[in-house]
Order: C-alpha cells, then sequence, then structure tokens
C-alpha cells in the first residue's frame, strides 16, 4: 500500500495568506488551484455573497430568471471576445467542458450532419474529470489512464512544440494541416486550452499555432472550443489567452478564477450561430443542471469581474511575471532542472524526474510558503495581489526546494 501524502489543516485565509491550525501563516503560491486571483476573504466579494444571502440562496433556474444571472452573464458577454453572445451556466469546470462538447455534438445533428461527432484535441491537455472531458485529456498525463477502455475514440495530435513567442515550427503547422485534411468530416470541434497548457503539463505555446488552428476550424467547418478554464481572467497576461492571438473561439469555457475563488461556478459561452443552430433541434441544449446559475456563485462572481476590471490587472500581473522571470530564471542549476519557463502570472520549473511531493511539500511550508507540486512540475499561480516581498518568498522556497533535490 502507498502511503498517504501529508495535509496540513487550513483554519482560515486572508489576503494571499493561509493560516494553519498551529498558527503558522502561508504565502498561498497556488491561489486555490488557480481561482483566488483577489485573494483570500475579499471585502468585496464577501459583501456581494452575503447581500446576495439576504434575498435568496438558490432559486431553480428553469422558467424562472433572475438578476445576478443576467448580469453576470452581461458581464461575461462584455468582456469576452465580441461573438460569444450566449452563456450556459453550470457548476463545475468539467461540467462546462461536458456542456461545449454536447452544444458541438447537438448543433451538427441539428445541421444533419451527424457524422461530424467525433473530437480533435491535442495531447498534453487537461479537461476536467468527468468522462466527456476525460475523453478529450492527455490519455497518460491527464490522470485516467485507468478509464482509457470506457474513454471514446477521439484523435489526438501531438503536443504543440513551438515555445510561446517563436515562429511556428513546420512540424507543428504539419501535423495541424494534416489532422484536418484527413479527419474534418468526421469532427464536431477541437477542444484545446489557448496558450497554456494547466495540469496536463504547465506547458506554453505558441500564438501562430493558436493562430492557425482558428483558420483551419473555419475552413474546414470544425468548431473551435477554447478552454480557457485555467488561462481566463487576465492569468497569462491577456484578459483570455484567445487574445495572445487575436482569435474567437466558437465556444469558450470558463470557471476556475470566474468566481474568484468563492464558489464553484462554470460558464459555457457560443456564438449566435451555434446558439441558433441549437434552438432549431428541439429549442433547447439537453443538459439542465439542478444548481444551475446559483444566484450566490453569480453573485460573488459578477463582483470578482468586475473587481478586476476596475483594478490595474494587466500591470498586476505583468510585474509579477517580471519578477518570476528575474528570480526563477537563475534556477536552471540545480542538476535536477531541465527548464524553467514563465507566462503572465504563471511560474514553472520543469524537472527531469517526478519530484517527491511530501518531502517537498515540507520544505515549502517550513520556508512559509504553500506550493503544491505535481509530476515533475514545480509551480506558483499566485493572487494578483501578491506583493514583490511575498513573491520572493514563493521564489527562494522553489530555489531551497529544488537545491535539497
Ligand atoms: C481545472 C480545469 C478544468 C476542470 O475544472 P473543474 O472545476 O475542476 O471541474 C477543466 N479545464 C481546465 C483547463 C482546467 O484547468
Amino acid at each position: 500500500m502507498v502511503a498517504p501524502l501529508p495535509s496540513y489543516e487550513v483554519v482560515s485565509a486572508k489576503g494571499i495568506r493561509l493560516k494553519l491550525k498551529d498558527g503558522t501563516e502561508l504565502v498561498d503560491g497556488m491561489a486555490s488551484w488557480w481561482c483566488a486571483i483577489h485573494g483570500y476573504n475579499h471585502p468585496e466579494l464577501n459583501r456581494a455573497i452575503t447581500d446576495q444571502l439576504e434575498s435568496m440562496a438558490h432559486v431553480m433556474f428553469g422558467g424562472i430568471t433572475h438578476a445576478p444571472a443576467v448580469r453576470l452573464a452581461q458581464a461575461l458577454i462584455d468582456i469576452t471576445p465580441r461573438s460569444l453572445q450566449h452563456v450556459f451556466f453550470s457548476d463545475s469546470g468539467s461540467v462546462s467542458v461536458e456542456v461545449a462538447i454536447k452544444m458541438a455534438i447537438q448543433f451538427w445533428g441539428a445541421q444533419d450532419k451527424p457524422h461530424k461527432s467525433r473530437l480533435m484535441t491535442v495531447l498534453g491537455g487537461y479537461h476536467g474529470d468527468t468522462f466527456g472531458a476525460m475523453g478529450v485529456c492527455d490519455p497518460i498525463n491527464g490522470m485516467h489512464e485507468r478509464f482509457r477502455a470506457v474513454l471514446p475514440n477521439h484523435v489526438f495530435l501531438p503536443r504543440p512544440e513551438t515555445r510561446f513567442n517563436e515562429p511556428l515550427l513546420k512540424r507543428d503547422r504539419d501535423s495541424l494541416e494534416q489532422a484536418f485534411e484527413s479527419h474534418s468530416n468526421e469532427i464536431a470541434a477541437f477542444v484545446v486550452e489557448p496558450i497554456v497548457q494547466g495540469a496536463g503539463g504547465m506547458w506554453f505555446y505558441s500564438r501562430e499555432y493558436l493562430a492557425l488552428l482558428r483558420e483551419l476550424c473555419t475552413h474546414y467547418d470544425v468548431l473551435l472550443i477554447a478552454d480557457e478554464i485555467a488561462t481566463g481572467f487576465g492569468r497569462t497576461g491577456e484578459l483570455f489567452a484567445c487574445d495572445h492571438a487575436g482569435i474567437e473561439p466558437d465556444v469558450m469555457c470558463l470557471g476556475k478564477g470566474l468566481t474568484g475563488g468563492y464558489m464553484s461556478l462554470a460558464a459555457t459561452l457560443t456564438t449566435g450561430r451555434v446558439a441558433m443552430g441549437l434552438s432549431q433541434d428541439g429549442g433547447v441544449l439537453m443538459h439542465g443542471p439542478t444548481f444551475m446559475a446559483n444566484p450566490l456563485a453569480c453573485a460573488v462572481a459578477r463582483a470578482s469581474v468586475d473587481l478586476l476590471i476596475a483594478s490595474d490587472w494587466k500591470k498586476a500581473v505583468a510585474d509579477i511575471g517580471i519578477q518570476l522571470d528575474n528570480e526563477l530564471k537563475g534556477l536552471t542549476n540545480p542538476p535536477a532542472v531541465n527548464d524553467v519557463r514563465t507566462l503572465g502570472a504563471v511560474g514553472v520549473i520543469e524537472t527531469h524526474n517526478p519530484v517527491p511531493v511530501a518531502e517537498l511539500q515540507r520544505v515549502f511550508v517550513d520556508a512559509g510558503t504553500w506550493i503544491r507540486p505535481f509530476s515533475n512540475l514545480v509551480y506558483v499561480m499566485p493572487p494578483y495581489i501578491t506583493e514583490p516581498r511575498d513573491l520572493s518568498s514563493l521564489t527562494s522556497a522553489m530555489r531551497l526546494g529544488l537545491g535539497a533535490l
């Protein structure tokens, strides 16, 4: 039997600090799986949720509508690429990916093209833990190898190898073009994390790849689903990662940072074309979550979006990025390190071998930080309000941890 990893009891959280039961305070480098973009216990977010609680915590969203949902939908339509005009709310990122996939399949069915029912994606992706989403995760890194036998057989392309700011490599261009040529007739949608592959390997790839992908999707009539669950709301230096390439997807999934880390909520946005196409198919999308558009979650999400847009988030993220780059760049020395890369408020150190998580975690906690490595990746994605001094604590802890390997 494998011993379970130790866990640390948190009793409260404020700003960028987590407080443990023994009183220890940790600078949080993870933003609770990348969600708490404004930090914890934020007075404005607290107020939004408690105000909403006074009027109603929840009400069904069938045959009923309410202002928190409508206001949030409008705010999302206002800040996402222009062609995205329709919003479907669900409870978590994984479900928003299920919804996106169902939109695509149902859309083509309604256009009398039911043969367009497979998906295309790239290796190294992560889209969630439910079955539809698992089907487009990396077959090996995606944590779902165990379930391979019951997952649908989608088309996987190699991971885009061209790095973020580099011109597109020929092999990336060829693999995309060939895949569309061979498979586009049977493909409903291409599912992709734009620019940053998150939980599948913390990999940053070229904006030219994304731009070419958009072109090919349009040319071959394949819907483009951009999973911005990790990248949305400024994390990569643009409000949405699609903005790096100036592209508009047909469907966009949002989650994680949507409520500023307060509650589970996700949204799937789509274009007028897809929404109208779906409406021809019995009038509705065949999906109806019980807790759809929960008012508490919508209220806090709206407050989080307002807070972000009113702030100078672009400078905050850029400043974090510059400092991460400066302080992590020198870390290529420890023999354990294979690659160092940063983009926006994301700093990643890739090691040659998987790291001993429990031991490293201890080193980080003893250094007064919360950094959760996985596989061969030690990375930080801190709240945007992180001050330079606290960011230095995170990078020093990383240096310490990697030196100890
Ligand atoms: C986290 C994540 C998901 C899944 O979201 P959950 O809320 O955990 O279901 C899907 N796609 C990406 C890119 C993610 O980072």
